[in-house]
């Protein structure tokens, strides 16, 4: 079986940046688990993923347009330290659920802290980034209707709910 749309694919992987720092790994017993097709990870990625089988090993270099995009300048804000009020301590590197006014959610990263002023990113952390992803195909197999669904998989190193 060959990776194609609607396949629900096992990985095990190591993300590097471009400074060759490791950024993330998959689970060394349990591999990562998607639905193939469904922009569950990067374009870039995915892409490149199509076609292969269990038992290969792919190196992918995704440029920022095909990983977590590029950084937007516009999503960088400085807001008044008082809107962290009910925070009991703030530091840098801190993730929000920030609500905007149109009910949508977006997750901000603090970057910068003043004596008045929280600056706060909306940019993905990895917006930017040119991402290197070592790729070791573990698993495929046919997505189940109810995957097909939710549009992610289910079960060992997917979704739980
Ligand atoms: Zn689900």
């Amino acid at each position: 079986m060959q990776i194609a749309d609607s396949c629900v694919v096992s990985i095990h992987y190591t993300l590097t940046n471009s400074e060759g720092q490791t950024i993330d790994k998959s689970d060394e017993t349990s591999p990562f688990a998607y639905l193939h097709g469904k922009n569950n990870i990067v374009p870039g990625l995915e892409t490149e993923l199509t076609g292969k089988s269990v038992g290969d090993s792919l190196k992918v270099t995704v440029e920022p347009g095909k990983g977590y995009g590029e950084v937007n300048p516009e999503l960088v804000q400085e807001v008044p330290r008082s809107a962290f009020d009910e925070v009991e301590s703030i530091e840098v590197g801190m993730q929000f659920q920030a609500s905007e006014d149109d009910g949508q959610s977006q997750l901000v990263t603090i970057t910068d802290i003043q004596e008045t002023t929280v600056t706060v990113d909306g940019n993905h952390p990895l917006a930017g980034e040119t991402l290197t992803f070592d790729v070791k195909i573990e698993e495929i197999r046919p997505a189940s209707k109810e995957e097909l669904d939710h549009g992610h998989a289910h079960g060992l190193g997917g979704h739980h709910h």
